[in-house]
This record gives structure tokens, C-alpha cells and sequence, in this order.
């Protein structure tokens, strides 16, 4: 566990094509021939490491960047899907059956937010919602029938963060799965490092980076990514949400930059927050002094990474805030959408609707308001021209002085 560093941990796995490529082969086949009946029972059993069965199950694609993402979580194994529901969803249910409970942030990605909420209920599981960064408020939740604490590491879109190290002592404690979401910081954060037993990332997001494909992975023990995988009562392999070995070949070439693309985007994000904090906005970045967890956070990160690329800032009414993504897109200086990690700059106006399961007063509270602007920030090559760029804007619409 010594100078662990996720980005080395990549790079220090080495594969060869067929042909002695740079790149692996990508595996274009379903399914797979067996020299011998034997070797394909034992394969069904699950008895036979290195042979393929049905790509369902597992590809060679699929394995190498399940093997760099692993790698780069300090897990075992891991499990990549179709998506980052495809991961989230049937490693809870893996986790959970009738009668149990789940305690989970009650900031966290809307889809899982649904999943719990509206989904699983049907199958009997229970979910109470916490504030994460309330360790007592978090204990308390737990009953006998807790098998799960979720949280994100930074949360959507306040950019709260979780006491890791904090929150996997009470799972230890308790008995629980301590599951964390880590879409937000890859490479920044190692939430294994700091106790957590499972981690997922939609690679959607800053992995993939490209903003052309979605994807997700589940990162754990041998013990808990075969259970996901067996044929016979796996979430994964039942439900079958599979990547395409096509698709995970193209998401493992962008995996190989992710550091460079990180350390540009928190780079980037820092300058941004910091003088927009100095002009005078309402700003939230993990990366300012201002923010309530920074000091937790500087001890949570891998330094080198930084404070990632996401950050807020408020511009008062949902109305300006449209005006300014508007203006702003119209300047060039990023799109107007949802997702995160692009080369682009990013931005939408959540607003107090899309946390609808929050009640208005401690949304307020929060911090969660109309006038709310969430950046992924993007890789722009000079960030002080994009500054002068997007105060430009601000001051023809009035929300900064000239
Ligand atoms: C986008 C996202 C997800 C869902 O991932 P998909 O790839 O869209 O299925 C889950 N968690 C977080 C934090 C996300 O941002």
C-alpha cells in the first residue's frame, strides 16, 4: 500500500496485441471454441481461469479494462458495464434482497436517487436518506436490517464531500458494504485507500472522457466481482448489463490520459473559482479555503491530481443564470448540458427542481438555490483568457461590475 499512486498503477500494466500491436486485439466474438468438452464444463463451473465462455460473462476486451481500472482502485478485480446504472444497480441488488436497508447520502446522482427510492422498494429493500457529512445523523440511520452505507465522494451538484475514512469506520462497526460512488474524482481520490469496500465510476464521465459513449464499472474483491459474474445468481451476468468489447477497447485508449486530463481540469477549475471567489460570486469548489470541507478534502487527496474540475458558483435567479448559459455558449465558452469530464467546459442550471426529494428549506440551507451554476470545468489551454472571456459576460449581463 506504500506510495500508492493510481495513475502509476496504470501504467505499469503492459499489453501486446495479437500481432504484437501496441494496443490489445479487441475481441469480436459472442462466444468462444473449446478444445476440449471438459474445458468448457469447467468454464459453465466457473472452475477455468483465462478461458472464455460468452462474452456476457466476460471478453478479453473487457478483462484488460476491468484489469487498468482495478488497478487504478487498488481492488482486486473489477467488473466493467454498460453504463454507470449498469454498475450501481445490480451491485446493490448483489448486496441487498427482501428485508434489508440501505443507508445512503441523500446527495447523490438522480438515477441512483430514483433507483432507491422508487425502484427497489418494489423488491422490498428500504432506503434512508442521510446528510453524509453528519457522521452522527449517518450512525443513527443504521438499523439490524442495514447491509449498505452509499455515498458519492463529492456530491452532485453542492460538491459536499464524504468523510471516507469516517464513514467506513461506522460500516466496519455495523457489518455494512461500504459503497462509494467515485465518479466525481477519479485519480484525486482513492476511496479503497481510506476504507471503502466497493467503488463504482460511470466512465461516461471524466474516464471516457470524450463525452461519446456510456459506461460504468464496479471495482472490488475476486470474492465479490464473481458473485456479480455467476451464472447462476449474479446481478450482473442475470440482468445483463454488458459492455461492448468494441466500446471498452476505445474507453481503455482514453483511460491512458486520464492523468494529464485531470490534473488540467482541477488546474483549470482552481483558477476559475478562486477569481470568481475574488470578484465577489458566490463560488464552491473543494479547492477554496471558503469551502466547508476543504480541509478534509486536502487530507483525502492524492495532491498531485488536485481538486478536480467541477464547481459552482450562484448568480442569483434561475433567470440570469439561463442568460449567462446562453450568452456564454453563444461566446464559445462551453455547451449548455448535462454530464461531466469533457475537453469542453460544461454548464447547466440545476435549480431547486432536479433535488426534488430535499425538502425546499434545507435545499436553501444547503446552499442548493435557483440562481446555481454547475461547471465541469474544461481543458481550455490558456484558463486566463477564458476568465476574461466569461467575465466578460457577466458584466454586459450585470451580475459582476465592470
Ligand atoms: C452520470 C453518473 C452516474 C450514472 O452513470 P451513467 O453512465 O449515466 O449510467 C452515476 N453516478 C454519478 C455520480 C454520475 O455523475
Amino acid at each position: 500500500m506504500k506510495n500508492f499512486n493510481p495513475a502509476d498503477n496504470i501504467q505499469d500494466l503492459q499489453y501486446f496485441g495479437e500481432f504484437g500491436g501496441v494496443n490489445p486485439s479487441i475481441s469480436d466474438s459472442s462466444t468462444y471454441t473449446f478444445l476440449s468438452a471438459k474445458t468448457m464444463f469447467d468454464t459453465f463451473e466457473g472452475n477455468m481461469e483465462g478461458c472464455y465462455l460468452y462474452s456476457r460473462h466476460s471478453s478479453p476486451s473487457n478483462l484488460y479494462l476491468d484489469k487498468a481500472l482495478a488497478a487504478m482502485e487498488g481492488t482486486e478485480t473489477a467488473n466493467v458495464s454498460a453504463s454507470g446504472m449498469g454498475a450501481i444497480t445490480p451491485t446493490l441488488l448483489q448486496l441487498c434482497g427482501s428485508g434489508d436497508h440501505i443507508v445512503s447520502s441523500r446527495t447523490i446522482y438522480g438515477g441512483t436517487y430514483a433507483f432507491l427510492k422508487n425502484f427497489i422498494p418494489r423488491l422490498g429493500i428500504k432506503t434512508t436518506f442521510v446528510n453524509i457529512t453528519k457522521l452522527t445523523a449517518v450512525e443513527a440511520a443504521i438499523t439490524p436490517e442495514t447491509k449498505v452505507l452509499y455515498c458519492e465522494t463529492v456530491s452532485n451538484p453542492l460538491l459536499e464531500v464524504a468523510d471516507i475514512a469516517g464513514l467506513s469506520k461506522i460500516a466496519k462497526k455495523y457489518n455494512l458494504t461500504f459503497v462509494v460512488d467515485n465518479t466525481f474524482s477519479p485519480l484525486s481520490v482513492s476511496p479503497i485507500r481510506l476504507g471503502a469496500d466497493i467503488v463504482i465510476h460511470s466512465l461516461t464521465k471524466y474516464i471516457n472522457g470524450s463525452s461519446d459513449t456510456v459506461g460504468g464499472v464496479t471495482c472490488a474483491s475476486r470474492s465479490f466481482i464473481d458473485s456479480l459474474k455467476n451464472v447462476n445468481s449474479g446481478a450482473s451476468m442475470l440482468l445483463g448489463p454488458t459492455m461492448d468489447s468494441l466500446r471498452s477497447a476505445s474507453v481503455m485508449k482514453n483511460l491512458h490520459t486520464l492523468h494529464i486530463r485531470i490534473k488540467q481540469h482541477s488546474h483549470n477549475a482552481l483558477y476559475l473559482a478562486t477569481r470568481f471567489e475574488k470578484d465577489g460570486l458566490k463560488t464552491v469548489y473543494p479547492g477554496l479555503k471558503s469551502h466547508p470541507s476543504h480541509a478534509l478534502y486536502k487530507n483525502m487527496i492524492n495532491p498531485e491530481y488536485g481538486f478536480g474540475g467541477m464547481m459552482t458558483i450562484d448568480v442569483g435567479t434561475l433567470a440570469k443564470a439561463n442568460e449567462l448559459l446562453e450568452l456564454m455558449q453563444s461566446k464559445n465558452l462551453g455547451y449548455l448540458a448535462v454530464s461531466l469530464g469533457f475537453y469542453k467546459t460544461l454548464f447547466s442550471a440545476p435549480g431547486t427542481s432536479t433535488s426534488s426529494e430535499i425538502p425546499i428549506e434545507e435545499q436553501l440551507e444547503m446552499g442548493l438555490t435557483d440562481g446555481l451554476i454547475r461547471f465541469s470545468i474544461g481543458l481550455d489551454n490558456s484558463i486566463e483568457r477564458t476568465y476574461e472571456m466569461m467575465k466578460t459576460c457577466m458584466i454586459e449581463l450585470g451580475i459582476l461590475k465592470k
